[in-house]
């Protein structure tokens, strides 16, 4: 401890901020047993060297604070030799970052959003989107799914379908495809008023289905095959890879940055993911969740088919559910072809699927 005895403790100049005021005081340093802060010749505040943390700060400069200090208070150290010593000497610098469990995995994730928009620049594919979207955590992907539920009430300027006896046979139909395809996280269905015959899923869970597909339905099973396949997507997690991938660069820089909250990056991805098709792949897997769910229930995915070609017709550029992509012919086919012969009841009873069709009231 010679080092620290009150003849050659080292010394320094620095810039204190009290915590208190806010104004830089030009104090003088002394690293003794403690750190001593003196102003004009006189110790205005000790600080122990284990209360002493690191705060983040440029390279040309170290930022300390103190556990024993008021929480906003500063010192900033320009001596180079000085900060080298003190390092040395203060034994919890780093303590506050290491205590915090959150800390590894939140730069493992700026890695891997960095390493994502790296890749993205280079190839102009996010080559590890797929690799990425299992690896959001759900209560991620959850607030994500928030931030976009309010996006698509804007861009679509609709509100959900709420008619009492629509919902409950909504809620029946739901039910039931959520037992049979029994997802990770639960699935928040929403009938919206919007007259775009579509459905899509969202990340953290969210399927809507538009009641312009509603309307040009004349079965249950032929929605409950188009819901089966948006689960399809939340099992997958297709949504939140659309996300990543379509949302690019700037959605990950929000995530790099942690400020996922109303960005703009949101408002963009949000965009791109209702108006770009899922991939061929990610389509085809959801129809096979789709063909499974409803064998599942003793039914088929065929009227699935038949619902999108009534819409799509020869039409080539639709979106969602609709996608041109796989044709909808070869998607009518594959689902005739994995069929099973009808075992079960009907999903919804005529009743029920009249007060599902009047779910968003007569207009
Ligand atoms: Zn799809």
């Amino acid at each position: 401890m010679n080092d620290l005895n009150a003849v050659n403790a080292p010394e320094s100049n620095a810039s204190f901020f009290d915590g208190l005021v806010n104004r830089r005081r030009a104090v003088r340093l002394r690293l003794a047993v403690e750190l001593e802060i003196i102003e004009n010749g006189a110790v205005v505040d000790t600080w122990p060297l284990d209360t002493i943390r690191r705060a983040d700060s440029p390279a040309t400069e170290l930022r300390l604070l103190s556990s024993s200090a008021p929480e906003l208070a500063r010192l900033v150290i320009t001596d180079g030799a000085f900060r080298s010593t003190l390092i040395d000497k203060c034994p919890s610098l780093y303590a506050h970052e290491t205590s915090k469990s959150a800390y590894a995995r939140i730069v493992g994730w700026s890695l891997a959003a960095a390493a994502s928009i790296i890749l993205t620049a280079l190839y102009g594919i996010p080559l590890i989107a797929d690799k990425l979207a299992p690896l959001v955590p759900v209560a991620w992907e959850k607030r994500i799914g928030d931030m976009v539920d309010g996006q698509i009430k804007t861009i679509f300027n609709a509100e959900a379908c709420a008619n009492e006896e629509g919902l409950k046979a909504f809620a029946k139909m739901m039910k039931s495809i959520e037992r049979a395809g029994n997802p990770d996280l639960p699935i928040d269905a929403k009938v919206i008023r919007s007259p775009v015959a579509n459905a899509v899923a969202l990340p953290g869970g969210r399927v809507y289905l538009f009641k312009g597909l509603l309307d040009k339905a004349e079965s249950p099973d032929e929605i409950a095959a188009v819901l089966a396949h948006e689960l399809g997507h939340v099992k997958n997690r297709d949504g939140m890879r659309r996300m990543i991938q379509s949302g690019g660069t700037s959605f990950l820089v929000g995530l790099l940055f942690g400020d996922v909250t109303g960005s703009a990056a949101v408002v963009f991805a949000t965009q791109q993911l209702i108006a770009s098709a899922y991939s061929r792949e990610a389509e085809s897997r959801a129809d096979g969740v789709a063909i499974d769910v409803m064998t599942g229930l003793g039914r088929t995915a065929i009227p699935a088919g038949e619902l999108m070609q009534r819409v799509t017709g020869d039409q080539k550029d639709s979106i969602g559910i609709l996608a041109s992509h796989p044709l909808t012919g070869d998607r009518l086919e594959r689902f005739k072809r994995e069929a099973k012969p009808v075992s079960g009841k009907p999903i919804l009873d005529f009743g029920e699927w009249r007060a599902l069709k009047a779910v968003c009231g007569k207009d």
